[in-house]
């Protein structure tokens, strides 16, 4: 009989999950790898099992929501090799995936390898963004989840999206001051509207109820509001904002307002994170409302056979669509690697393909809702820092743009914008923009940054330490924690 080689399955959130609780079932060998120490991926996040968890870090409603993945995702753990604390830095040879974890590195060669790497916020570049006290939501949010942090004492919350709603009220809850949540536009789930149009009402109840704990506590919510500056010596101590116009998001300077906080969240929205896919020569494509994504067919394989990719890595759409790609593409790979029939795949195909099409409209909403507007392009001023790694200012690359850079790459090459250990996540989707608007140019012309392996810090030494096992191994897990080839 055939030995199956493993599924290697990038990321443990609820994407890749799903994609190994249907390669269990199917009793496909999976092997999981993510750099994160414990499975849940950001939203279903868990804390140190020594942790207790307190009434007030209860869990909240869309963790209660990721708890029947859960329970079943306990079922199938111990058939699962998950490597946790390691980080893929590279896929290289099209499937050749390079993994590296506590000074030791090795690589897998793959049949197929499902990417459910997810996505990271799309930070904006203000004066005062990079002080100590300013964070982004999800950052906020993992301190409350994992590590029941209370991250500051008087919060204002700036950006577009429902999570800046949750946030707020998780905030609330745990005793922080919430002075006022800023959001630049004024989107669907704030009205009322969006129960009708999206369909999973779970969702759309959490963020009614969270709203209107809001309201009854008298926590502002302003609609076409942004932060304009964060304030203070060594940490954040006030925050000016002020209205945008309804259109572009673009700042009215007359309408500013000043007001103390100790804590800046920011949630401008996601980017998928595709560095993964674009060294394994997947095809990405840019669109307007979403930015760029992952082209893919129905059952979530790239534009390379054998490469799939699910979740918010590859279009953003929210945790419950994440699990139901990942579940359909581990049936997809089961059916590949011959262990289920086509006609067993179809059946279980079926509730997740419709399960995500009750999520069409919501995915669609969201991402057109939360797509970045040109007039934040006008927050940062000449000498604000918009790569933190490189430390490169905005007006470098207004000289770079004046030299006659013409795209991405020209600008990281004369400014090192994009060349720090973040490669770009920090600069690359509000310089692009910028460049497109300043140049008049289409994100297509202005390209990305490259994406090079390693994709994540590593030490030299752990990447020296690649043992190339060539033989093949009984048990590949003992050869990925000695490093190797296998
Ligand atoms: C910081 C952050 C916080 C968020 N908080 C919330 C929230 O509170 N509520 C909410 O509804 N939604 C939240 N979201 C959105 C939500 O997390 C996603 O919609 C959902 O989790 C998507 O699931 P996923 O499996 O696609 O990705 P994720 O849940 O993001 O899982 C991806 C996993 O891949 C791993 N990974 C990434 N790159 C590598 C690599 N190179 N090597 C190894 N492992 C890797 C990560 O460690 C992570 O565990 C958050 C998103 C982010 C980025």
């Amino acid at each position: 009989m055939k030995k199956i080689k493993p599924v290697v399955v990038i990321g443990a959130g609820p994407a890749g999950m799903g994609a190994a609780i249907e390669l269990v079932k199917a009793d496909v060998p999976c092997m999981m790898i993510d750099e994160a120490p414990r499975p849940g991926g950001q939203v279903y996040r868990q804390p140190p099992t020594k942790f207790q968890t307190q009434e007030k870090y209860k869990l909240n409603s869309e963790q209660k929501r990721g708890k029947d993945l859960y329970t079943q995702w306990l079922e199938v753990k111990d058939k699962v090799n998950l490597l946790s604390s390691t980080s893929v830095v590279g896929i290289w040879n099209e499937k050749e995936v390079i993994y590296s974890s506590e000074g030791i590195s090795g690589i897998i060669e793959a049949e197929q390898i499902i990417i459910a790497t997810g996505a990271y916020e799309r930070p904006v570049p203000f004066p005062g963004w990079t002080l100590p006290g300013v964070m982004t939501v999800g950052g906020v949010k993992s301190f409350i989840k994992t590590m029941f942090v209370k991250p500051g004492k008087q919060a204002v919350i700036a950006g577009t999206g429902p999570l800046l709603i949750s946030t707020a009220n998780r905030l609330h809850e745990i005793g922080v001051n919430v002075m006022a949540i800023l959001e630049a536009g004024n989107p669907p789930w704030t009205s009322g509207a969006f129960s009708k149009e999206w369909q999973e009402v779970d969702f759309a109840q959490d963020i009614a109820n969270d709203l209107e704990e809001l309201k009854g506590n008298n926590i502002p919510l302003l609609f076409n509001h942004t932060i304009f500056e964060a304030h203070g010596k060594s940490e954040v101590t006030s925050v000016t904002y002020g209205e945008v116009d309804a259109k572009d998001w673009k700042p009215l300077n007359d309408t500013k307002r000043t007001i103390n906080a100790d804590l800046v969240a920011l949630g401008f929205g996601f980017v998928s994170n595709t560095e993964l896919s674009m060294l394994a020569g997947c095809r990405h494509d840019f669109h307007p409302g979403i930015g760029w994504y992952i082209v893919r067919n129905e059952m979530m394989e790239t534009t390379v056979p054998g490469i799939f990719s699910v979740g918010d890595g590859a279009l953003i759409g929210g945790a419950i669509i994440a699990e139901q790609e990942g579940r359909i593409a581990g049936i997809k790979a089961a059916q590949n690697a011959g262990a289920i029939t086509a006609g067993d795949a179809e059946k279980y195909f079926e509730k997740h393909l419709s399960r995500l099409h009750s999520f069409k409209s919501f995915r669609i909403s969201i991402n057109e809702a939360t797509a970045m507007r040109k007039g934040l392009l006008y927050l940062p001023k000449v000498e604000t820092l918009v790569c933190r790694c490189e430390e490169v200012v905005f007006s470098d690359v207004n000289t770079a743009i004046k030299e006659g850079a013409g795209d991405l790459q020209s600008v990281k090459l004369l400014t090192r914008l994009g060349m720090g250990p973040c490669q770009g996540r920090n600069c690359a989707s509000s310089m692009g923009m910028y460049l497109c608007e300043t140049l008049k140019k289409t994100p297509e012309q202005i390209g990305r940054i490259n994406s090079r392996p390693p994709v994540k810090p590593v030490t030299l030494g752990a990447l020296a330490k690649m043992i190339n096992a060539e033989e093949e191994l009984s048990n590949p897990f003992d050869a990925i924690t000695a490093g190797g080839r296998i």
